[in-house]
């Protein structure tokens, strides 16, 4: 059976317990196991895909089509692990599944009950299609004393009851403030926290405190005396330089050993942490610097674009720049303010989206990168813009535009039946839209000799998808003739999935989204080949 390892986290939420979790799960997969990792929000959307990034950050997607946690984003770029549709679980999806089977009398009559349904149902999940993996680290959302999170820590508590110690681990990370007044570290916030997880049925094995500085040794033992862990399971995380270096700074405090050491196994190898020590190191002293603007609905709101912003540093660390953000809110950006905002930028980059607020200021955007031959790229709603853009300026189609944003346009992107298979156009369904997304993995067929194919080296790519529109193919002949070129396919033929401009430094859209499956440890092609562009620009 696996070792499940359980994250909770206490006294302030953002303390940081999925860069933890992801950081353990690396530590424990260099040294030769197989390792899962595993979020469990308590909030009661079934899953984060409706939610508003201005709610939740970014929704990230998985190959498998799932919208989940960006928490999961965390444990791909550290671990290279994809996660799967299971790895998520919201409290709005274990209620569901109760209630479907309770209306279905699946329950033969009882009362159905938090505990032990819910309970039962979370406990399910934990171990749901988890095979020969060593170990299973779970994420329990929130902070320790929400009523939200309740069941859950009830689940775990059952759950290490039923499969005992040798085969759980309770891991606590809590925040050890700093008192500036009093030039203290204050460690009573901890042992309330652990106070208020043991009246709920936990002793947690270890403890990582996060703090700004180091934490003496007569704090530490306090801890360890207060909560009731042994002085080597008290583990501290000073905020790092950067998230690169997370791995390495639990590497030594001793993390994984601790862990190892609780479950009575060794190391198979040595953990190899060259590869961050060498990232870590071109991030804190890269002096040149490219800039490159993104223009989207939430460009200023933290962890919108979260996978992207990481993406990009990643294609920055591939060519030893440090890429800096110009964040251009769409909503505000006015036609005559585009020359002045992207004159000296070195790339322009149009995220995902979803909406019509803003995108007239995207398009005049697009048109400027594409006169003005600054790299371009276009993600997903991004490419959609630089098609309706050109359809416009290029071939003249003054009602150009999506179905999504305005029904009586022409619809050079649109549902796919919104034309048929002479193309021909026909008029707009108002089809419902919940379902209908194109999620997860889909293979794309490059074209021989072009931009794309020598970016990726590959003939064909699988990437990640999270769309409901699509670009218009009964087109693609009179694109190519004015140099817009449907370099990607898929498999069929049927849908564009990327664009480019002959006669430009680089111009690509991609009807995907590259950005989920790019690693710091092995930068997406895409984005270091965007950055590479960029850096030459000027
Ligand atoms: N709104 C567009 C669509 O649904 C693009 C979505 C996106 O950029 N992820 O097709």
């Amino acid at each position: 059976m696996a070792r499940y390892i359980f994250v909770t986290g206490g006294v302030v939420s953002s303390l940081g317990k999925g860069l933890s979790s992801a950081s353990l799960a690396y530590l424990l997969k260099s040294q030769g196991y197989k390792v899962r990792l595993r979020k469990m929000d308590p909030y009661l959307n079934v899953d984060p895909g409706t939610m508003s990034p201005f709610q939740h950050g970014e929704v990230f997607v998985t190959d498998d089509g799932a919208e989940t946690d960006l928490d999961l984003g965390h444990y791909e770029r550290f671990t290279n692990i994809s996660s799967r549709q299971s790895d998520n679980i919201t409290t709005g999806r274990i209620y569901s599944d109760v209630i479907k089977k309770e209306r279905k009398g699946g329950y033969l009559g009882k009362t159905v009950q938090v505990i032990p349904h819910i309970t039962n149902r979370i406990k399910e999940f934990i171990k749901k299609d988890i095979t020969n993996e060593d170990f299973v680290i779970c994420e329990i959302g929130g902070t320790v004393g929400d009523i939200e999170s309740l069941p859950f820590v009830e689940a775990i508590r059952q759950f290490s009851n039923e499969h005992g110690k040798s085969k759980t681990l309770f891991i606590h990370l809590t925040f050890v403030p700093f008192l500036k007044s009093s030039d203290e570290i204050k460690t009573k916030p901890t042992q309330h926290s652990v106070k208020e997880l043991r009246s709920i049925g936990i002793q947690p094995d270890i403890i990582i405190c996060r703090s700004q500085q180091s934490i003496p040794l007569d704090q530490r033992k306090k801890i360890s005396l207060f909560c009731n862990v042994p002085i080597d399971n008290v583990i501290e995380t000073v905020d790092v330089r950067t998230i690169y270096e997370a791995p390495i700074s639990f590497f030594n405090q001793k993390l994984d050993k601790q862990v190892l050491k609780y479950f009575k196994i060794k190391s198979k190898k040595r953990a190899n942490l060259n590869p961050w020590k060498k990232i870590t190191k071109i991030v804190l002293n890269t002096k040149k610097t490219v800039d490159i603007a993104i223009i989207g609905k939430y460009v200023n709101l933290k962890d919108a674009y979260k996978s992207l912003d990481e993406a990009l540093i990643h294609g920055g660390i591939s060519n030893k720049v440090k890429v800096n953000l110009i964040r251009i809110e769409s909503d505000n950006l006015k036609t005559n303010e585009i020359k002045k905002k992207l004159k000296n930028v070195s790339g322009l980059l149009i995220p995902g989206g979803f909406g019509k607020r803003g995108t007239e200021g995207k398009i005049s955007a697009i048109k400027y990168a594409r006169e003005n031959k600054i790299p371009f790229l276009g993600i997903c709603f991004g490419m959609q813009m630089a098609i309706i853009e050109f359809a416009r300026n290029k071939l003249y189609i003054k009602k150009a535009g999506s179905s999504e944003l305005d029904k009586k346009c022409y619809p050079v992107i649109g549902l796919i039946d919104e034309w048929d298979k002479n193309g021909k156009i026909i008029k707009g369904t108002d089809k419902d839209l919940g379902g209908t997304m194109r999620l997860g993995l889909y293979e794309a067929k490059l074209r021989n000799n072009s931009a794309i194919n020598r970016i990726y080296n590959s003939k064909t790519i699988k990437e990640r998808h999270r769309h409901r529109y699509e670009v218009n193919n009964n087109l693609k002949t009179q694109f190519e003739k004015k140099g817009l070129v449907f370099s990607g396919m898929s498999p069929d033929n049927k849908l564009p999935e990327i664009i480019e401009l002959n006669n430009h430094p680089w111009f690509i859209g991609v009807q995907f989204h590259p950005e989920f499956r790019s690693r710091p440890l092995s930068p997406h092609p895409l984005f270091s080949s965007f950055i590479k562009a960029a850096k030459n620009h000027r």
